[in-house]
């Protein structure tokens, strides 16, 4: 504590000090908001990440599908082959024509089989192109968020120089205030969202504006003691230079 100060102009003091804890309560809920929001575009890439994922895995088992169909189509043309090469080994026309039958069975089979595999073909272009898409998509917004994290990351070490020097403007106004005086000022900071003392503004608190008893702004403006509103807590102060009423 430097020489004794007077309650008016420790209060000059607090005014001074407010506009720093302002800035610093402001600066402070950026910073603290800042991992958070990397955090969130973090996981919006890794959710998109993933659903490419998915979507790679499902051209995987289309591909899978196409693959078993092409060699179920195969497996019954060699059938065909064989059965047409016996055909002409059969003594009776029975024997023949119940053999045709089957074979005409199996074509009607692999007919399917072609279409169904004709499907699959067109599904795996659709996906491959989709996969395709949102992989360039990805790139851009991965870029996009590489950016946003690095601005980020610069504007959280602009806050922290700041945040220093503001600390350090503190701590020179601080000791002219009465350590009693501080702690109730710092106590309301903290509870108060960074406004601690407030000016009386049309006779009621500049902090949560409800209006004052007369008897309370005159005690305000004479400055002779702390005076606090009664409904937030808050110090009050009349700015000698506005008219109060
Ligand atoms: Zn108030």
């Amino acid at each position: 504590m430097n020489q004794a100060k007077t309650i008016k102009e420790q209060i000059g003091f607090l005014i001074e000090l407010q506009v720093i804890d302002k800035e610093i309560y402001v600066l402070t809920a950026e910073k603290t908001g800042i991992p958070g929001k990397i955090k969130a575009m973090e996981q919006a890439l890794e959710t998109k990440k993933s659903g490419i994922k998915q979507a790679e895995e499902k051209l995987k088992s289309l591909q899978v599908s196409l693959k078993d169909k092409e060699v179920t189509l195969q497996q019954k043309e060699e059938q065909i082959k064989k059965l047409q090469v016996q055909l002409y080994q059969l003594k009776t026309n029975k024997e023949y024509s119940t053999m045709l039958s089957e074979i005409e069975g199996i074509k009607a089979d692999n007919s399917l089989i072609e279409e169904e595999m004709i499907k699959f073909m067109d599904e795996i272009d659709l996906a491959k192109k989709k996969i395709a898409e949102e992989k360039e998509l990805f790139k851009k917004e991965e870029a996009g968020t590489q950016k946003e994290k690095d601005e980020m990351k610069t504007r959280d070490r602009e806050i922290d120089a700041r945040l220093s020097g503001l600390f350090a403007q503190r701590e020179k106004i601080a000791p002219n205030i009465e350590k009693q005086i501080l702690s109730r000022y710092e106590k309301v900071l903290k509870n108060k969202d960074g406004l601690a003392i407030v000016p009386v503004e049309h006779n009621a608190c500049g902090g949560c504006h409800m209006n004052l008893p007369p008897q309370v702004v005159s005690e305000a403006k004479l400055k002779e003691d702390i005076i606090v509103c009664g409904s937030c807590s808050r110090i009050l102060y009349v700015d000698d230079n506005v008219e109060i009423d």
